[in-house]
């Protein structure tokens, strides 16, 4: 049980290890980017599955291609005037919607004209749910001085801790407008190294102060006026002071206005049939040619008005997404690698263990997916599976490495004789099988020898059955060392050794034969009490072909040689 413990201990962390010293720069950014597809995928499955409803109060005055071709047509000039815009929020307002926002920037142009931006800059001034949009930037100070900006378009910190991205320049818009209202927000975003952009920032840092994005200023307001939420609660920044957008559905999800449509009704051409009441209102591009186009995890195309909606949307409903904490991810990685090591080890069909895996990680995949449908979080999904992957394989090789292990171990078990650890009579017959068949396929010589002690009964009785063994165990030693390493030494039975000699005459054999029997008459053996004795031993040598082209009847020859042997008065070969 502790074994078994200690082996799943031993493999998991070994892989994890393994994973970690990969971890140099660019397998994690290969990581990263595989986890941030798997968070698109998800998003997706679940923006197309209406599981995300997007809030009814939000709709888009969208100028798409065809109130941009409108807006030519009709005024001859694009951007438009600022005055149709002050028409515009005039006409929305008179049916009282929540706010008013922009998501294009009223710079100063070369084509507008000051009455006209005077009619915008007072609406500004007379409602207070009209927003504007910014930007800050880190364009070099030779093409603009970085300007000051009004005390009251910062904000406080939200979260004194993180760390919100920082800009050393800011493209300002109409003096009239900076000056006007504090409802101005950065549109600022920030992109995944692959371009896409999945979160914002809350905030910006410029020059020592923090100003707020556009869709979080209205979204916060949203929350304060008109609902009981608190805004900790529905937004939880990162250390960059950024949130992960969850999106609603592709392109054209929100509610949407083309702004021609409203310019027809503003200018009393056609009636439009939509209420403002109660609505956040978001001006923007939508048309590909106006370039406001960001990839996002739903969409390869995709407005930046939308990004906007999805936004304030995400901080009415709390539901940015939130990376799970590091140790909720080491934690998974490592039941994971556990439960990954447990089938390996536990399941001896490895196809199985493999199924069995892949189920697991399947499991954890429809896990991970719940979470943010429920939930709203993103559980890592890469790099645990990769690790658990890793366990998977090591757990394999580990499983291979004892397997064989055991295997050599039952092997050496199932031919070795236990007292003289010499190769065993089973053993013995199945070498002198396969050497009989290679000698007469290859026409080599072959000999063999048996070796039994002398008087070993009478040895047995004088010094005791253990000195006896001790007797056993040193004879095999001396045979073992002196003969070369392809000879095969075996405990015949009782007392009684033999030695297959492969490659090896009749001559030669006998050669050896009087070598081993001189040695061992000549060794003192240590015995069981601590005295010592000696042994001799009488040897019997016959050879292939002269005596026989079978193991039988070779074995009988030298038996009978050395039956000759100790009739001959012992100590000898034969
Ligand atoms: P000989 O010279 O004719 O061979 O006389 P011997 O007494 O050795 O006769 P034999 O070979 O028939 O004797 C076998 C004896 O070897 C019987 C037994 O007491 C002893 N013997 C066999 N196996 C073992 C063993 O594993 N340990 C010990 N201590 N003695 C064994
Ligand atoms: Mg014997
Ligand atoms: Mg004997």
């Amino acid at each position: 049980m502790l074994k078994k413990f200690f082996y799943i201990l031993w493999v998991s962390v070994l892989s994890i290890l393994l994973g970690f010293s990969l971890q140099n720069g660019s397998f994690v950014s290969f990581i990263n980017s595989m986890e941030n597809h798997t968070f698109d995928i998800r998003q997706n499955i679940l923006a197309n599955s209406q599981k995300r409803q997007h809030n009814r109060d939000i709709v888009i005055v969208a100028i798409d291609d065809a109130s941009y071709e409108y807006i030519l047509g009709k005024y001859g000039e694009w951007p438009l005037r600022r005055d149709i815009y002050a028409k515009a929020v005039e006409y929305i307002q008179a049916q009282k919607p929540k706010s008013i926002a922009f998501d294009m920037m009223f710079v100063k142009s070369m084509k507008s004209s000051a009455d006209a931006d005077s009619k915008l800059v007072d609406v500004f001034k007379k409602y207070d749910n009209v927003y504007a949009a910014m930007n800050l930037d880190n364009q070099p100070e030779d093409l603009r001085i970085p300007p000051v900006l009004p005390e009251k378009l910062a904000m406080l910190p939200f979260d004194v801790d993180s760390h919100p991205m920082e800009y050393s320049n800011c493209r300002v818009i109409l003096d009239g407008i900076l000056n006007a209202t504090k409802n101005i927000g950065m549109i600022n975003v920030a992109r995944s190294d692959d371009g896409v952009l999945r979160s914002m920032p809350l905030y910006l840092k410029y020059q020592d102060k923090i100003y707020p994005q556009l869709g979080f200023l209205v979204g916060k307001d949203y929350l304060q006026k008109y609902t009981d939420k608190k805004l900790a609660d529905n937004v939880h920044p990162d250390d960059n002071a950024s949130v992960i957008l969850n999106w609603y559905g592709p392109a054209g999800t929100f509610d949407n206005i083309p702004m021609y449509k409203l310019l027809k009704a503003i200018e009393g051409q056609d009636e439009l049939n939509y209420d403002f009441n109660g609505k956040v209102v978001y001006f923007g591009a939508t048309a590909a040619s106006l370039f406001d186009i960001k990839t996002v995890p739903v969409d390869k195309v995709y407005p930046g008005v939308e990004v906007q909606a999805t936004y304030v949307n995400n901080i009415i409903d709390g539901s940015f997404i939130r990376k799970c904490p590091a140790i909720a991810n080491i934690l998974i990685t490592l039941i994971l690698a556990i439960l990954t090591v447990l089938a390996v080890r536990g399941i001896s069909s490895m196809p199985v263990a493999f199924g069995v895996s892949v189920t697991i990680y399947a499991v954890y995949i429809m896990i991970a997916y719940e979470m943010m449908n429920l939930y709203n979080r993103w559980v890592e999904i890469v790099s645990p599976l990769a690790f658990a992957l890793l366990a998977f394989i090591i757990a394999v090789i580990v499983k291979y490495l004892i397997k064989s292990r055991d295997f050599d171990a039952q092997y050496k078990l199932a031919t070795t004789d236990g007292l003289t650890e010499l190769y065993n009579h089973r053993y013995f017959q199945e070498q002198m099988q396969n050497q009989v068949s290679h000698a007469k396929r290859y026409e080599v010589p072959l000999s063999l020898i048996i070796v039994d002690i002398d008087f070993f009964k009478k040895f047995n009785d004088t010094y005791g059955h253990q000195s006896g063994d001790a007797v056993l165990r040193q004879v095999a030693f001396i045979l073992k060392k002196n003969v070369r390493s392809t000879d095969i030494v075996c405990r015949y039975g009782g007392e009684e050794m033999s030695i297959i000699l492969p490659n090896t005459k009749y001559e030669e054999a006998v050669t050896i034969a009087n070598k081993l029997c001189s040695l061992v008459s000549e060794k003192k053996c240590k015995l069981s009490n601590g005295r010592e004795s000696n042994v001799t031993i009488s040897l019997g040598v016959s050879t292939f072909g002269a005596d026989g082209e079978t193991p039988a009847t070779i074995i009988e020859s030298a038996d009978k040689r050395l039956y000759n042997a100790k009739e001959n008065g012992r100590n000898r070969v034969n």
